[in-house]
């Protein structure tokens, strides 16, 4: 995590949005959307706090999270999914999905543990596991006709008695790809033969196009009792600043990832928990926002491919990755760098989610992530200044 000259390294997403505040470039970097969420969302936790009245949820709530919210996450996996969990002993709240992914990486992984995940991964992933001391083993995503798709004989020859947890994600950032039951089925048997937990961060698990199914892998069976599942309210209801994540699984899984929980952050938000507990029990906001998104995916694709980018259209989350080695750049990372000047857009190079140097960070050395949760009008401009890279 140290730079060689020790300073500490920053995210990705941190160094891309600085470019584009400085350059004035459209940032189609970090995903986080333009558009706030629902205004009753927050007026909800603007009533929390109560500036008004003596007492707000403005101390420090129950640290597993509160009640109406353990309880409208438990509500949600049932209604959605099939799910029962004991809400008070099955489900933790916590500052993010960030948080329970850490946490969950230091209760479970430490020196002589394989963590196994997909690449490329998101960022946090790697930091997460090293902060743990344990061994990044990654499986790759390979491109093809039908997107990005697992490489089951590589996760298969990945997963050893070594394994300590697979760190799973779907709908995947960056490649939006939907894992399929197939390819999850693979997943769990790994997982059961080496007698791994399975881990699987679900933040994009509303936000699917043409008909993609998402499936928690905690529904297969048999896999409920090694899973803890992950997800935010970041993605679902476009509020991403307010961190409130939550993992769910059962009671000894979760019991280990709340006691790293008390000394990472202790508690999260109180008064975004019932904002966040009352916008759980309505689907209609995430089920608009991902037609609105596949709307604005079909934007964005079309204007990459126009523009001579090889395109994989993805069938979840905020992103598209796009090969720019058909308009002759073959590192992303360069290309980033100079995208401001060039057509005054920020994207994130894919080698970003890559270990240093693996086969997979060569494979797609010349892709670069591009968001879409931008408002349409940002879409149609990004689009016609990435045109001038033809
Ligand atoms: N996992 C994935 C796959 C993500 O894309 C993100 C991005 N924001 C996170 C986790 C972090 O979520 P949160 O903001 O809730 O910590
Ligand atoms: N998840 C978002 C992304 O992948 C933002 C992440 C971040 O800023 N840490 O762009």
């Amino acid at each position: 995590l140290l730079a060689p000259d020790g300073a500490v390294a920053s995210t990705v997403f941190a160094e891309m949005s600085a470019l584009a505040t400085r350059t004035g470039a459209l940032n189609l970097g970090q995903g986080f959307p333009d558009v706030d969420g629902p205004s009753w969302v927050r007026r909800a936790a603007a009533d929390a706090i109560a500036p008004d009245a003596e007492h707000g949820a403005n101390q420090y709530p129950p640290g597993p999270g509160i009640p109406e919210l353990r309880g409208a996450v438990t509500a949600h996996q049932r209604r959605h999914y099939g799910l029962d969990l004991d809400a008070d002993t099955e489900v933790l709240v916590t500052t993010g999905a960030t948080e329970a992914i850490a946490a969950a990486l230091l209760a479970l992984a430490g020196p002589g543990d394989d963590v196994v995940t997909l690449e490329p991964c998101y960022d946090s992933y790697a930091a997460g596991i090293a902060l743990a001391g344990a061994r990044h083993v990654t499986v790759p995503l390979v491109p093809g006709p039908d997107g990005f798709r697992l490489d089951t004989d590589a996760l298969r020859a990945a997963v050893t008695p070594r394994t300590r947890v697979i760190l799973l994600n779907t709908p995947h950032n960056p490649t939006g790809t939907v894992l399929t039951r197939t390819e999850l089925e693979a997943v769990a048997a790994a997982a059961r033969a080496a007698d791994a937990v399975v881990v699987t961060d679900e933040v994009y698990e509303h936000l699917t196009f043409d008909g993609a199914a998402h499936v928690p892998l905690a529904t297969l069976p048999g896999m409920a009792e090694r899973t803890l599942t992950v997800s935010s309210s970041g993605k679902t209801f476009s509020l991403t600043g307010w961190k409130i994540g939550w993992v769910t699984g059962p009671e000894p899984l979760v019991t280990a990832v709340r006691t790293v929980k008390q000394f990472l952050t202790y508690v999260s938000g109180a008064p975004f928990q019932p904002a966040i507990a009352r916008a759980l029990a309505d689907d209609a906001y995430p089920r608009e926002l991902a037609a609105s998104l596949a709307s604005r995916r079909d934007l964005l694709c079309d204007g990459l491919e126009a523009a001579g980018f090889g395109v994989v259209r993805p069938q979840g989350t905020y992103f598209v990755l796009a090969d720019a080695g058909p308009l002759g750049f073959d590192d992303g990372t360069d290309l980033c760098r100079r995208l401001p000047g060039l057509a005054g857009v920020v994207g994130v190079p894919v080698a970003a989610f890559c270990t240093a140097g693996s086969p997979t960070a060569r494979a797609l050395r010349s892709w670069v992530r591009f968001t879409f949760v931008k408002r349409e009008d940002v879409l149609r401009d990004a689009v016609a200044r990435l045109a001038a890279l033809a």
